[in-house]
C-alpha cells in the first residue's frame, strides 16, 4: 500500500516549533481554497489563524495564481545588486505612498525575522555613520520580532530562546504603557533615550506574545518622547500590516510615525515569501557617502526575488479594492457581536479584540504558560473540529483571512462556545 504524505513526513521532515518526540503525526494537506484547507483524507479545515497569520485574501486566490504565472513565464529570478526589475520598483512605488510615515526607501529581504535584522543593521549602523555614541535598542516585554539572531535578541526572552539567551545582545525591555504604569514609563523612557539607538516595537498587538494588546494613544505618548530624542522609531508591522488591525497599518493608530517600518506575512497575501524594511530619507541619507564603508552591507540571494514581488502586487491590488475593506469591517463586526457573547461565559478572561483579531484567555487550573498542556489539549480539540486554532499557552485568538464567510465564522465562534460548556461541565480537563 502507499504510504500518505503524513507518514512520508515523518520518515524525512524536521517541523518547526515542533517536540517529535511526543507530537502528533502531522496533516497532510493537499489543497486549498478560500479559508479552508483540504487534507488528503478529503476533510476540510477553516482556517481560522490565516496559516500563522499570513494569509489575507484566501487560499490559492486566483488573481495571485495569474500574476504568479504571468512572472514565472517572464524572469523567475536574477540577482539584485546591480540589476533591477519591474516587479521590485513597482512594488516600491506602490507601497511607500500608503506606508505609515513619510518611508522613502524599501530593502527587500525573505522573511519577517529577515526584515527585522535589517532594521536593526539600518538603525546600528545609521548611528555609526553618522557618528554618535550610542549604543542601546529598547524593546517591549513579551515583544517577538522573529527567529533569527538579532530579531531573536530584540524579542523576550523566554523558553524558546532559552538555549541561545547568553549569546543575545542587551537589550532594554520596558513595559507596554497602561494608565496605571505611563507616568513611570515616560520618566523611565525619558531617562533610557539618550543612549538609545532604537526603539522596536509592534505597534498595539504584540502577536506571538499572545495577542496582548495596548493603548494608542498611551503609545504615543513614548513614540512622542524617543521622537523627542532622536531615536529611531521601528514599527514591525509584520503581522499587524495590510489591515489586520482595521487600519491599513496599526501605526496610523497613533500621531507619531516610525522612521523604519517592517513587512512581511501579509505582504505577498500569505503565497511567497518576502520581506520588506523600508525607511526615511532621513535614514537613508545617512548611508550615502564617498565612503564605502557607510555602505549598507546586508543582502540575501533571493533579494527582491521577482515572483514574490509579483505576487505582493497582484495581493496588494486585491487588498486596495473597496470589497476587502467591506469584508474586514463585515469580520469586525461579526467579531464584536460574539465578544459580547463571551464575556459573559466565566471559563474565558480578558476578551479582547482589535480590528479582525479577537482574542481571550481560556481559565485553566493549571498554571499559565506556553508549553503547560491547556495549549496541545485545545489544539486538537478544535482539529477534531475541523477548526484550525492554534493557542498561544492559554491565549486561543482568531485571526482570519478577510475572505472568511460568515457561516465559516459561525461554525468557529460556535467550536469556541461549544469548548466553554464542556469547560464548564468540567469535560474538558479529564481527557
Ligand atoms: C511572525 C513575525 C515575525 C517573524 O517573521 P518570520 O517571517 O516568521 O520570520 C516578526 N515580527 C512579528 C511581529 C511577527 O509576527
Amino acid at each position: 500500500m502507499n504510504k500518505s504524505l503524513s507518514q512520508r513526513d515523518q520518515a524525512v521532515i524536521w517541523h518547526p516549533y515542533t517536540q517529535h518526540q511526543t507530537a502528533p503525526a502531522p496533516i497532510g494537506i493537499t489543497r486549498g481554497e478560500g479559508a479552508l484547507l483540504f487534507d488528503e483524507a478529503g476533510n476540510e479545515y477553516i482556517d481560522a489563524t490565516s496559516s500563522w497569520w499570513v494569509n489575507i485574501h484566501g487560499h490559492s486566490h486566483p488573481h495571485i495564481a495569474k500574476k504568479l504565472a504571468g512572472q514565472a513565464n517572464t524572469l523567475q529570478h536574477c540577482i539584485f545588486a546591480g540589476y533591477t526589475h519591474e516587479p521590485a520598483v513597482q512594488l516600491a512605488e506602490r507601497l511607500l505612498p500608503i506606508l505609515p510615515g513619510q518611508q522613502a526607501r524599501v530593502f527587500y529581504s525573505d522573511n519577517g525575522s529577515t526584515a527585522v535584522e535589517v532594521a536593526i543593521k539600518m538603525a546600528i549602523q545609521y548611528w555609526n555613520n553618522t557618528g554618535q555614541k550610542r549604543n542601546k535598542i529598547i524593546a517591549f516585554h513579551h515583544a517577538y520580532h522573529g527567529d533569527t539572531f538579532g530579531a531573536m535578541s530584540v524579542s523576550a526572552r523566554s523558553v524558546f530562546t532559552k538555549a541561545f539567551d547568553p549569546y543575545l545582545f542587551d537589550v532594554i525591555f520596558i513595559d507596554t504603557p497602561n494608565h496605571g504604569n505611563i507616568a513611570g514609563l515616560k520618566q523611565q523612557v525619558k531617562e533610557l533615550a539618550g543612549q538609545s539607538i532604537a526603539f522596536i516595537y509592534e505597534p498595539l498587538v504584540q502577536g506571538a506574545g499572545g495577542m496582548l494588546m495596548y493603548s494608542a494613544s498611551l503609545m504615543d505618548e513614548l513614540l512622542t518622547i524617543c521622537k523627542e530624542q532622536g531615536l529611531l522609531l521601528i514599527a514591525d508591522e509584520i503581522m499587524t500590516g495590510f489591515g489586520r488591525t482595521g487600519r491599513n497599518f496599526a501605526s496610523e493608530y497613533m500621531r507619531t510615525e516610525p522612521d523604519i517600518v517592517c513587512l512581511s506575512k501579509g505582504l505577498t497575501g500569505g503565497a511567497m515569501a518576502l520581506g520588506v524594511t523600508t525607511c526615511t530619507q532621513a535614514v537613508y541619507g545617512a548611508f550615502l557617502s564617498d565612503d564605502a564603508l557607510k555602505t549598507l552591507f546586508h543582502g540575501h540571494s533571493f533579494t527582491a526575488n521577482p515572483l514574490a514581488c509579483s505576487v505582493a502586487l497582484a495581493s496588494l491590488d486585491i487588498f486596495l479594492e473597496p470589497a476587502c475593506r467591506e469584508n474586514r469591517l463585515r469580520i469586525q463586526q461579526q467579531h464584536l457581536n460574539f465578544k459580547t457573547r463571551l464575556e459573559q461565559c466565566n471559563e474565558v478572561k480578558q476578551v479582547r479584540m482589535l480590528g479582525t483579531i479577537m482574542a481571550f484567555e481560556v481559565v485553566s487550573p493549571g498554571e499559565d504558560n506556553y508549553i503547560n498542556g491547556l495549549a496541545n489539549l485545545l489544539h486538537t480539540y478544535f482539529k477534531n473540529k475541523r477548526i484550525m486554532l492554534r493557542p498561544l499557552g492559554n491565549t486561543l485568538y482568531i485571526l482570519p483571512p478577510y475572505c472568511i464567510t460568515n457561516e465559516q465564522l459561525g461554525k468557529v465562534y460556535q467550536a469556541i462556545l461549544d469548548l466553554v460548556s464542556e469547560l464548564a461541565q468540567g469535560a474538558i480537563m479529564t481527557k
